[in-house]
C-alpha cells in the first residue's frame, strides 16, 4: 500500500484531498444538519460520500483521471450551493479548493473547472444581489483574489507537472540512445511475466549485440560508436509495431520485448532486422555493421530472469556460430 503511494503521484494525492475531506467536511456537515441547514449538511456529507468513492475507485482499478475529474466535478458543484446558501461564510471554502483541485485533475483541466465555476458563482450572484455577497466591493474583492489564488496554483501545478514528467524520463530512459533503461526493462518483463501467467497473453523477447562493435570505437573514436548505437534505435523502431518496446540492455546490447507474438513471426522479424541492420547500420567508412540475434518466447511458469536468460544463450549461440545470426533459445 505504501509502495503504491510512493510510485503513484495522482494516487497519492487523490487519497490525502480525500481524507482531508472527509475528516474536516464530516463534522461540518453533522453541524448543519444539527442546526437545520439540511442543504448545506447534506451537501457537505455527499461531497464526503462521493470522495470516499472516488478513493476507492481509484484504488481499485488503479485510475486515478475519472475518479479525479469525478471528484472535481462534485466539488465544484458543492462549493457553488455551499455559497449560495451560506453566503459570506461559504466564500472561505473556495480557497481551499482553488489549490486542492489541481491534486485531482491536470492543471488545465482544473484552470477551466475553476474559470467555470467562479463564472457560475458570479452570475447567480449578480442575478440575485445579497445572497453571495454583502457588498459589490466585497465581490469585486473575491474576484480579485480568487483569480491572483488560481493563476498562482495553476503555474505552481503546471511547473511540478513538468518537472514530474522530465524527471520520469530521466528515470527511465537512457540519455545516449533514447530508449528504455534496464530498470524500465525489469519492470516491463515483469509486467509481461504477469499478464501472460493471468491472461495467457503470448511475450517473446530479442536480445541483440551489435558485431566486433569495439572495432568501431578503437578505429573510428568513441564519437562515432556513439552516433551509431543512437541511430539503431529509429533503425529498429522502423522495423517494429508501435506497441514493441525497445530498451538499452548495457554497452550495445538492445532487448526488444513483443506482446502477442507468435513463435515463428518472432523468428521471422528477428531475421527481418538482422537484415535491416545489415543493409542500412552504416559507419562513416561506409562499412556495414551487423548484429546477432538471441530470441526466446516466454514459457509457461517461467519467470523473467529464466527467460531473459535463455534469449542471453541464444546470442552466446548465435555469435559463436559466426556472427550476423539469429538463434531461437
Ligand atoms: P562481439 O561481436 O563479440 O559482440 O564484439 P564486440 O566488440 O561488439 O564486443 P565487446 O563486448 O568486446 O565490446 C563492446 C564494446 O562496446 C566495448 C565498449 O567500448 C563499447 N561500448 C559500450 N558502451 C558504449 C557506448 O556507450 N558508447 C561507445 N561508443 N561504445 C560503447
Ligand atoms: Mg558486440
Ligand atoms: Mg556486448
Amino acid at each position: 500500500m505504501l509502495k503504491r503511494l510512493q510510485d503513484d503521484f495522482y494516487l497519492a494525492m487523490l487519497t490525502l484531498v480525500g481524507a482531508i475531506i472527509v475528516l474536516c467536511i464530516t463534522p461540518y456537515g453533522i453541524y448543519r444538519l444539527y442546526h437545520g441547514n439540511y442543504i448545506v449538511g447534506i451537501a457537505d456529507l455527499l461531497m464526503v460520500l462521493c470522495a470516499i468513492i472516488a478513493t476507492r475507485m481509484a484504488w481499485r482499478t488503479g485510475d486515478t483521471v475519472k475518479p479525479g475529474l469525478f471528484m472535481a466535478l462534485v466539488f465544484c458543484f458543492g462549493v457553488v450551493l455551499v455559497c449560495i446558501n451560506l453566503g459570506v461564510d461559504g466564500l472561505f471554502w473556495v480557497y481551499p479548493f482553488l489549490v486542492f483541485i489541481f491534486f485531482l485533475v491536470s492543471p488545465l483541466k482544473a484552470f477551466v473547472l475553476l474559470i467555470t465555476m467562479l463564472s457560475c458563482l458570479l452570475l447567480i450572484a449578480n442575478l440575485r444581489p445579497g445572497l453571495v455577497f454583502a457588498s459589490q466591493f466585497q465581490m469585486v474583492s473575491f474576484i480579485v483574489t480568487t483569480t491572483v489564488t488560481s493563476i498562482f496554483a495553476f503555474i505552481f501545478a503546471y511547473r511540478a507537472q513538468i518537472q514530474r514528467r522530465e524527471l520520469k524520463r530521466l528515470a527511465t530512459t537512457d540519455s545516449l540512445t533514447g530508449a528504455a533503461n534496464r530498470r524500465t526493462l525489469n519492470d516491463q518483463l515483469a509486467v509481461a511475466i504477469n499478464e501472460h501467467q493471468r491472461f495467457g497473453r503470448p511475450y517473446g523477447l530479442m536480445l541483440l549485440d551489435l558485431d566486433h562493435f569495439k572495432q568501431i570505437n578503437d578505429h573510428h573514436g568513441h564519437n562515432v560508436g556513439d552516433q551509431v548505437l543512437a541511430g539503431l534505435i529509429p533503425l529498429l523502431q522502423s522495423m517494429l509495431r508501435q506497441s514493441d518496446q525497445v530498451f538499452r540492455f548495457g554497452g550495445e546490447e538492445f532487448v526488444v520485448l513483443l506482446a502477442d507474438m507468435k513463435p515463428a513471426d518472432l523468428t521471422k522479424l528477428a531475421e527481418k532486422i538482422r537484415n535491416g541492420i545489415a543493409s542500412y547500420l552504416i559507419t562513416p567508412d561506409g562499412s556495414h555493421m551487423t548484429t546477432s540475434i538471441g530470441v526466446a518466447m516466454l514459457q509457461p511458469d517461467e519467470n523473467w530472469e529464466a527467460w531473459l536468460h535463455r534469449a542471453d544463450m541464444a546470442l552466446y549461440q548465435a555469435k559463436h556460430e559466426g556472427r550476423n545470426k539469429v538463434v531461437a533459445g
